[in-house]
């Protein structure tokens, strides 16, 4: 997240702090959604969770910030994102479970959600928003396209090459607000 709260809160140091901009979605996420499968579809690692979204993905954003670092339990988080629309919990709905973190400077809170019963990360649906942002790995099939870019790459940790993606900003992608309204259906518009 990009956590929502990567592509649209503001907090300094954070997934956060993006401003808005008139390029393409296509552009920004490096030429960029994925439309060669129909239907996706994911789950936790215990199974009790399953979902699938049935709308194209972006390409993967890397954020290296330090409430992803301790969310994903990694260096960093690998996300995707999808219009929440086509999104939907197929099992185990009542598993899971979403913490919203203290507000750094302001809303939204820096969001993590899990399954109740293995811990596992799982998609942050922020219909509020109309997107979803989808770790990687919960995936079962795995994106093949290497990261459009990474974000907060000042909070690398030292044991990652130096490039694991595109493109690198050291705080917050500065188009990526532009990417949720994309994704929303421009709906701001
Ligand atoms: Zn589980
Ligand atoms: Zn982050």
């Amino acid at each position: 997240m990009t956590h929502p709260q990567r592509l649209l809160g503001p907090s300094r140091g954070e997934c956060s702090g993006r401003t808005a901009s008139r390029t393409p979605l296509a552009r920004e996420v490096g030429g960029a959604i994925d439309r060669r499968v129909a239907t996706h579809t994911g789950g936790c690692l215990c199974e009790a969770v399953r979902f699938e979204v049935a709308e194209p993905l972006t390409r993967i954003e890397v954020c290296h910030c330090s409430r992803c670092r301790r969310s994903y339990g990694v260096g960093f988080a690998a996300t995707v994102y999808a219009r929440s629309a086509g999104f939907s919990w197929t099992r185990g709905r009542d598993a899971v479970t979403a913490y919203d973190a203290p507000l750094r400077t302001s809303p939204p809170a820096y969001r993590h959600t899990f399954c109740a019963r293995c811990g596992s990360p799982l998609p942050i649906v922020r219909d509020d928003f109309g997107f979803v942002e989808i770790p990687v790995g919960t995936l079962d099939r795995t994106p093949d396209r290497p990261p459009a870019y990474e974000i907060f790459a000042r909070s690398k940790p030292p044991w990652l090459p130096a490039s694991v993606a595109g493109r690198s900003f050291d705080a917050a992608a500065p188009r990526a607000e532009h990417v949720a309204r994309e994704l929303a259906g421009k709906r701001d518009r």
